[in-house]
């Protein structure tokens, strides 16, 4: 009771305080009026006729009136809204006071008195009176236009931002799907399209998977100019694209080689005629500087099924076997995968293993076949020809090792092996009693990629001067793509060795690679007539035209000439005729084992030579073994 009494006495109090600042501020309907204008909300009421009752100072000046007064009667047609405008807020108002339920968030756009156009977010709540009925409307609302149109720019600024994203998207997928120099399908490209190929079941027709790679490419490129080489590249590509039909596909797979998925296809026959078509164009088509250049590509080619492959990667290898394969065998051809492609590329990957260990091991050993001189009736010199005694398959012939030896740069250690025991061998038989070897040379092979260490002329002069062999004795045969890569690198390092007193023979001449342009540069001792020409003597008589002009080209340049891969009698007369008179070849001797090569020499009579030709059958004097 007490704490009753109390609050009572408290609120006494305060009322008794509070009752003086009550009535100064009079009447409750001015003070709602001033709350009603500072508040930052626009109010209006109406009746249930639609007409103002009343509004705060706010809306009077959005209806371009000076007081809330003069409002009071008038409906929206007396307002400056546009008709629209005022029909959709009448319509509004009927319904939330027919509803009897409050609208909250309307989203509205207006006109008003100064012409400028506000968007409004409003409020439209029913008013009732004490029995409930509704007797008009209180509206508010709140100018939302700076937040519509911040809503407007970032909407906008997000559309513009969406079609940046999508036009550098399609930029980007673009450029990956493309390649940027050709504007040909690039590699991964490539390969997604094939994928959607390879493996499917219902295609009845068959496809073919083409890769091209282009001949001496980088020839061109090193000798013309980078743009001459991207110039080439660009018509090779527009030569691709002419030559197959709308569902097939163009790729670069990179650098000089290209892709072509070709569809629909009935007979293998389809594929070569689309072959022979780009050989035709690539040989007469490409201009470079201006000038039309022949270009020749190795190509090759599966034909087969989509569903005899289940991935890419197989279809690929496998082309790309077939192509090795058209470049091994002579290139600006074409050749179809078979199986045994692969099983000899997979000899090629084990030869890759072993002839390290080979080297190691030093399992390779020499093999030596005599180049006889016919006018002076003597063995001039000994080829080396080095052999690998393989520890499960035997002897192993350089035709497949050589070149993954090069490849793998294994040729490097293996080719100092060869001309130590070349010079040892030399050395052996020039130390021997009863052997003739007055101006008996040994000649040894040498790779490209030998020369082009640039430590060989120290080192094999230091081998020689090490022994104590004479450098001229030592006939070093070098081959023409030498100067494919750096032809003023392969002339200086010849002229060094030359310089130092070996002698330098032009191995397989006549197969190389523009052979003339440089040979007056070249400090040779001798030409070595290819094999392939003398081997043609029979069939082809102009095959003899070819060798005389290049006995002829010798005497000129004042340097030897020596005819090899002399097989028959007919051969070996041939060339005499032609006065060719250094000859090597099977008719004459295989290639020998050291045993057999010191017999040779101590045996050797020069009347079995003689002035006419000898036979084979002269025994102890040329000696017919097997393929040694
Ligand atoms: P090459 O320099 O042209 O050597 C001559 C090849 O022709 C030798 O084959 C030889 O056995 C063969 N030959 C000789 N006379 C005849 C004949 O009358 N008819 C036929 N059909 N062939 C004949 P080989 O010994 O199998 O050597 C093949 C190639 O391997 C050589 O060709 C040479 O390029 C390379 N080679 C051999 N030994 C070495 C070497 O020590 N180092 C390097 N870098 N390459 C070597
Ligand atoms: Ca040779
Ligand atoms: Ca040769």
């Amino acid at each position: 009771m007490t704490e009753a009494h109390s609050i009572f006495q408290d609120d006494h109090e305060r009322l008794d305080g509070i009752g003086e600042s009550l009535r100064r501020f009079g009447d409750s309907k001015d003070l709602l009026q001033k709350v009603l204008d500072t508040i930052p909300q626009t109010v209006f009421w109406k009746d249930t006729k639609l007409n103002y009752l009343g509004c705060n100072q706010l809306f009077a000046r959005h209806a371009g009136k000076s007081c809330p007064a003069e409002l009071i009667g008038l409906s929206d047609f007396d307002l400056p809204w546009k008709r629209e405008e005022t029909e959709f807020y009448r319509k509004c108002d009927r319904r939330v006071m027919e509803s009897g339920r409050a609208e909250i968030g309307i989203i509205e756009s207006q006109i008003n008195a100064d012409g400028k156009l506000t968007w409004l977010e409003t409020n439209k709540v029913p008013l009732h009176n004490d029995d409930g009925e509704v007797i008009g409307i209180l509206g508010t609302y709140q100018d939302i236009t700076r937040l519509k149109q911040a809503e407007e720019l970032l909407q906008r600024d997000k559309i513009e931002l969406e079609k940046r994203v999508n036009e550098r998207t399609r930029e980007l997928k673009f450029a990956a799907d493309h390649d940027a120099l050709t504007g040909l399908a690039s590699r991964s490209h490539f390969i997604q399209q094939l994928d959607s190929i390879v493996g499917q079941v219902d295609h009845q027709k068959n496809i073919a998977l083409l890769f091209l790679d282009l001949d001496d490419f980088k020839p061109i490129n090193d000798n013309s100019g980078h743009e001459a080489g991207d110039q080439l590249l660009i018509q090779v590509g527009a030569i691709l694209s002419s030559s197959i039909g709308p569902n097939d596909f163009v790729g670069r797979l990179g650098g000089d080689e290209f892709l072509v998925l070709i569809q629909d296809l009935e007979s293998q026959s389809d594929v070569t005629r689309i072959c022979n078509d780009i050989r035709n164009k690539l040989n007469n088509q490409v201009l470079i500087n201006d000038r039309t250049m022949m270009i020749t590509a190795s190509m090759g080619i599966v034909f087969c099924q989509p569903q005899e492959y289940d991935n890419c990667d197989d279809l690929i290898n496998n082309a790309d076997l077939a192509m090795y394969t058209a470049k091994a065998e002579g290139k600006n051809n074409h050749r179809f995968f078979e199986q045994a492609m692969r099983t000899s590329a997979t000899t090629k990957q084990t030869v890759e293993k072993q002839i390290v260990v080979g080297v190691n091991d030093q399992q390779f050993s020499l093999y030596y076949q005599p180049i006889f001189d016919l006018n002076a009736g003597r063995i001039k010199s000994f080829e080396a020809l080095v052999r690998w005694q393989h520890p499960e398959r035997g002897l192993v012939y350089p035709d497949e090792f050589i070149s993954v030896a090069e490849k793998t740069g294994t040729i490097v250690q293996l080719g100092h092996q060869v001309i130590a025991a070349a010079c040892q061998q030399l050395l052996k038989w020039q130390s021997q009693p009863g052997v003739p070897t007055k101006d008996l040379t040994v000649s040894i092979n040498l790779s490209p990629r030998q020369l082009r260490e640039p430590d060989f002329v120290s080192r094999i002069s230091n081998t020689v001067a090490r022994l104590g062999v004479e450098p001229s004795s030592l006939c070093l045969e070098v081959t023409e793509s030498l100067m494919l890569d750096d032809s003023q690198a392969a002339i200086s390092i010849l002229r060094d060795l030359k310089g130092l007193g070996f002698q330098i023979h032009l191995d397989d001449f006549g197969t190389g690679y523009s052979s003339l342009n440089y040979l007056e540069e070249l400090p040779v001792d001798a030409l070595k007539i290819d094999r392939s020409f003398v081997e043609r003597f029979e069939s082809d008589r102009s095959e003899n035209a070819i060798v005389e002009m290049i006995i002829a080209l010798a005497k000129t340049l004042q340097v030897s000439v020596i005819a090899e891969g002399i097989e028959t009698r007919l051969q070996a007369e041939i060339l005499r005729s032609m006065n060719c008179h250094l000859v090597q070849g099977y008719y004459f001797s295989r290639p020998l084992q050291v045993d057999e090569a010191t017999e040779l020499l101590v045996n050797f009579r020069s009347s079995s030579l003689a002035a006419s030709l000898p036979t084979r059958q002269q025994k102890g004097t040329l000696i017919d073994t097997d393929r040694h």
